[in-house]
């Protein structure tokens, strides 16, 4: 059919009341496969994200020969490439050597714990066992990492590693020149609008048909398609369906976020779970000017809320951090910093704070009191603050309840930076029911034939909050099993 999905029709018809007042065209059977292919391929990637390319380069070396990715926007990288790239892996080597006590089997049961057991507990132990591998895989495709191993925001554990490079990009850029060396086309500006099934709820997967340069072009996969189109965080009014209070705030996601892919895969008859959890994180204030970004390592930061007091301990869950955040006056906080935390974030955050130090919104001052007069804070509140929470760090107590291990670095050396926050749509759990072979899963609990899935359009994995750092575990482990699958199906 035209450029319409099938689940846009159904809505359609169905506003329209009666299918005497649609138009002719319309008329069409709109779960029909189209009467021809204009192009065949053997594997469709849909999504030039982290999970996308990791799906593609793995196919292509494991002898797929024609392996295609269609990317809707004018850029490969999706959310990944804004990503932070914090890289959650119990890597033994990695741990050993830091001193930290760690292991894929610890590393699972906390992701399952962090995310109330909504998560499948399979899919979860697969997930961090083959994690370290993933970094390695990464490793041999051209990025390298930073030494450092630390708690990221909402990882609840040191587990993190940052690439050394520009973040999330530094991923995209090393597998979109795999891609080039590997001859596998992305194709950008290339929109999926319908993934074609033999029938509605029956039979195998066929291809999509894609929007390219205006037209409406069908495209057969020989083996089948792998689904990588992302979350739908930059969807307002689809997050809203799902929790109300988020419709109205801000998104830290790139703006192809939208979720049409994930309606295709239900009209297909695709299973989904935990739509209804949608992660926040801070970002910059509503008013379109650059903030800085201070809370990247928990162990170096605290949050305050408008009048310059704690309201939660940082090291908290994702999903407990927005609740408190938004419970707060104006449902704004301030990030506070000393020199050494700030020094930290340069490798990963330095080009954002150095625009918000130019745009007036990164509070730099050389005592807490003078801090507190650039915050419009009562000088003697944020001491106390301040002093309370170094108190805590010398006695391993916090009152607000953070983790001993969290409370290592006193906020004491000048000069002392601020930057106010509120929260962002940031990630969404909920997606596609997939198996360990990331196989997509219909609603009888069978798989779908020649259909697989991976990364943040799956919803087995995370559960009720998604502790921060396991998206990148989870695209480039689940990207690379899709990709193994795919090439399995390719050679029977
Ligand atoms: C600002 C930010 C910072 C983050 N930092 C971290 C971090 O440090 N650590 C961590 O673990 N996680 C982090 N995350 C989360 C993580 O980045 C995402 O969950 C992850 O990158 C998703 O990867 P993906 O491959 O599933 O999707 P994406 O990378 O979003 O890729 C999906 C792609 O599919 C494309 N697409 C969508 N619809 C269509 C269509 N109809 N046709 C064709 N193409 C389509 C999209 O345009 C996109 O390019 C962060 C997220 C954001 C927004």
């Amino acid at each position: 059919m035209s450029g319409i999905s099938r689940r846009q029709f159904v809505l359609t018809a169905a506003m329209a009341g009666v299918l005497g007042a649609m138009p002719a065209f319309a008329m069409s059977d709109p779960f029909a496969a189209p009467s021809r292919w204009d192009r065949t391929v053997d594997v469709i990637v849909i999504g030039a994200g982290g999970a996308g390319l990791a799906a593609a380069v793995t196919a292509k070396e494991a002898g797929v020969k024609d392996v295609l990715v269609l990317e809707k926007m004018p850029y490969p990288g999706g959310n990944t490439l804004r990503a932070g790239g914090g890289f959650n892996a119990a890597v033994k080597a990695d741990y050993e050597k830091a001193g930290i006590k760690d292991s894929p089997e610890l590393h699972a049961s906390q992701t399952l714990a962090a995310g109330d057991y909504r998560g499948n507990p399979e899919i979860v132990r697969k997930l961090t066992a083959l994690a370290p591998e993933s970094v390695q895989w990464l490793k041999d495709h051209g990025v390298k990492f930073e030494d450092r191993i630390y708690q990221i925001y909402g990882g609840l554990h040191p587990r993190a590693r940052n690439p050394l490079g520009p973040r999330g990009s530094t991923y995209i850029i090393a597998l979109t020149d795999v891609c080039k060396r590997e001859g596998i086309p992305v194709e950008l500006d290339s929109k999926v609008v319908n993934i074609v099934r033999e029938k509605p709820f029956a039979g195998r997967v066929l291809g999509v048909q894609v929007e390219q340069g205006g037209k409406l072009v069908n495209v057969r996969a020989r083996t089948g398609v792998i689904v990588c189109a992302g979350g739908f965080a930059a969807n307002a009014k689809l997050c809203g369906l799902h929790d109300p209070r988020l419709e109205k705030l801000g998104t830290t996601n790139q703006p192809g976020a939208t979720g049409e892919v994930l309606n295709d895969l239900v009209d297909l008859g695709a299973q989904t779970t935990c739509l209804d959890y949608i992660q926040c994180i801070p970002g910059g204030l509503p008013d379109g000017r650059k903030y800085p970004n201070l809370f990247t390592h928990v162990d170096r930061f605290i949050f305050t809320n408008i009048e310059g007091k704690r309201f939660i301990n940082e090291d908290a869950r994702r999903d407990v951090l927005r609740d408190a955040m938004l419970a707060q006056p104006e449902m704004i906080a301030w990030t506070i910093v000393d020199a050494d935390g700030f020094e930290l974030q340069k490798n990963s955050k330095g080009p954002e704070n150095e625009a918000a130090r130019k745009e007036g919104t990164l509070k730099i001052a050389n005592t807490i009191e003078e801090l507190a007069g650039l915050m419009n804070v009562k000088p003697a509140v944020l001491k106390e603050t301040i002093d309370a929470y170094n108190k805590a760090v010398d006695t391993k107590k916090d009152p607000m309840g953070r983790a001993p291990s969290m409370l290592v670095n006193k906020i004491i050396k000048a000069p002392f930076y601020a930057g106010q926050v509120t929260m962002k749509r940031h990630h969404t759990m909920g997606g596609v029911v997939i198996n360990t072979n990331a196989e997509v899963i219909d609603r009888d609990g069978k798989v779908i034939p020649s259909l697989w899935a991976a990364g943040e359009i799956t919803g087995v994995v995370h559960g009720t909050n998604r502790v921060g750092g396991n998206a990148m575990a989870d695209i480039f482990t689940y990207g690379r099993v899709a990709g193994q699958s795919a090439a399995r199906a390719s050679r029977k």
